[in-house]
């Protein structure tokens, strides 16, 4: 039996066009930091990625410093902006309550080993930041906050955010978001939101794992992460990967996503959810959210065993969350939309994406009652 691959979410297949110009660049020959024909050729291979990249998302190609991964993008803007403003005399970094590990976890490195005092913003019950919290956090303490760190869209439930409202409200202090999730799932325009920087990851769009780019303004300067040739602006160093850069550029312009067949999917897919199993709840269902994902609760049920239960009917999904040697955390955000610690951790993520089918929706939603009903009876023995 074919497997089921619903965990788009956490990577997805690499589109055609990005396989044939990844494997095509691996063979030529070049650093782009070389003056010489051969060298030159890789950096105008490279500069033509970099245009495609800034099409893509409405920014300056000098705009776009490649990286290692969404995680090194969120880290260099995070540090770097919070860096920046602590030369300035602010020490507050704002981050909303539901953010990646990747931002997460960085914020909480500058509390304990830079100074900085790090807020949440609270998210509300449909899982959307308190803007009404910014704005005091602003009027009160505007002053002392060096960067503020909002998502485009949650990577566990898939909730939009009111970006274009937080850069509004946040005025002259610097914004940065982690648009890793909405990248070509959503319209996404850096110029247009106002934005100072931005995060994005080739692995999540049809590219390949291990690449992906900070958007910076043109006229921010922030401090290294890595320092060595000075290539990117000098923020950072490292030779280029150039094959990986050209799978990324390629699987930007690919088509890639058809958003509105994604949608009808995840929508067949709640309703076969609501009415085999009844007492089950979609988080975030009242917020706008991406195409592909599906968070579910499944109340009475323990996320991991279903997770393996799901893979022996050969369905690939998620817990959403981390697990740290072994033991699976209920989600930070599920926590933060109001669950028990016992509902967070009943609770699976679906994600859907440009390879999935009708049929993989029909396959999941004949294996679920099963995996429920055998999900319960583990939990209570
Ligand atoms: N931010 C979000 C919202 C993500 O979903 C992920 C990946 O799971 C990342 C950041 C990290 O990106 P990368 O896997 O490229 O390090």
């Amino acid at each position: 039996m074919s497997s089921i691959y619903l965990d788009h979410a956490a990577t997805t297949p690499m589109v055609e066009e990005a396989l044939m110009a990844m494997t095509t660049q691996l063979a030529q020959l070049g650093n782009p930091s070389s003056l010489h024909t051969h060298g030159r050729a890789t950096r105008k291979t490279l500069e033509d990625a970099r245009e495609v990249i800034a099409q893509g998302v409405g920014c300056l190609p000098s705009e776009v410093i490649f990286t290692a991964s969404g995680t090194e993008a969120n880290n260099t803007a995070l540090k770097g902006l919070y860096w920046q403003g602590r030369d300035n005399g602010r020490h507050v970094v704002v981050i909303s309550a539901i953010e990646h590990h990747a931002i997460l976890d960085p914020a909480h490195w500058l509390e304990e080993h830079e100074g900085a005092e790090v807020i949440q913003i609270p998210v509300n019950i449909d899982g959307v930041v308190d803007l009404d919290f910014l704005k005091s956090l602003i009027a009160s303490r505007g002053h002392e906050i060096a960067v503020i760190s909002v998502m485009h869209a949650n990577n566990e439930t898939g909730v939009i955010q009111p970006l274009r409202e937080v850069v509004e409200i946040a005025g002259e202090i610097p914004v940065h978001s982690d648009a890793v999730q909405s990248f070509k799932k959503i319209p996404l325009s850096f110029k247009d939101l106002g934005l100072y920087a931005m995060s994005l990851s080739a692995h999540k769009i049809g590219g390949p794992l291990g690449v992906g780019a900070l958007i910076l303004r043109r006229t921010v300067e922030i401090p290294a992460l890595l320092h060595g040739g000075g290539q990117e602006r000098e923020i950072r160093s490292g030779t280029f990967n150039a094959p990986s850069i050209v799978g990324f550029a390629a699987a930007a312009k690919s088509a890639y996503y058809d958003a509105q067949h994604v949608q009808t999917l995840r929508d067949a897919f709640i309703s076969g959810v609501m009415s085999a199993i009844p007492d089950a709840s979609i988080n975030g269902l009242n917020s706008q959210r991406l195409p592909g994902i599906v968070n579910v609760t499944f109340p009475g049920t323990q996320s991991d065993s279903l997770l393996l239960l799901m893979d022996g009917q050969h369905i690939s999904c998620s817990t959403g969350s981390a697990c740290s040697a072994g033991v699976h955390e209920a989600s930070h955000v599920l926590l933060a939309m109001g669950h028990s610690q016992l509902t967070a951790q009943s609770s699976l993520r679906f994600s859907f994406g440009a390879v999935s089918t009708q049929a993989d929706v029909d396959h999941v939603l004949s294996a679920l009652p099963d995996v429920i009903t055998r999900g319960r009876a583990a939990n209570l023995s």
